[in-house]
């Protein structure tokens, strides 16, 4: 996998979590209700990063881009309604 997709507005937005990109990682109600015993704060936050689904936004055309990354990565691209 690289370290970039394509927009659908062929804008190539940055996928790395540590590039400075502005990118969200999500938290899901199930990911934070799930018990983990022993695990510490520092613990939390690296599963999240590895396992959470990422949030892009393309400046150029606003889209908001998810990205979950696996063996075959999702990609869900939402436009703004304005
Ligand atoms: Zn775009």
């Amino acid at each position: 996998m690289g370290s970039w997709l394509t927009c659908k507005c062929g804008a190539r937005l940055h996928r790395n979590l540590f590039a400075g990109t502005g990118m969200s990682l999500i938290a899901t109600e199930a990911f934070l209700d799930t018990e983990r015993v022993g695990a510490s704060a520092d613990d939390l936050v690296s599963e999240l990063v590895r396992e959470g689904e990422r949030l892009l936004r393309c400046r150029p055309c606003g889209r908001i881009v998810l990205l979950q990354e696996g063996p075959i990565d999702q990609v869900r691209f939402y436009t703004p309604d304005d």
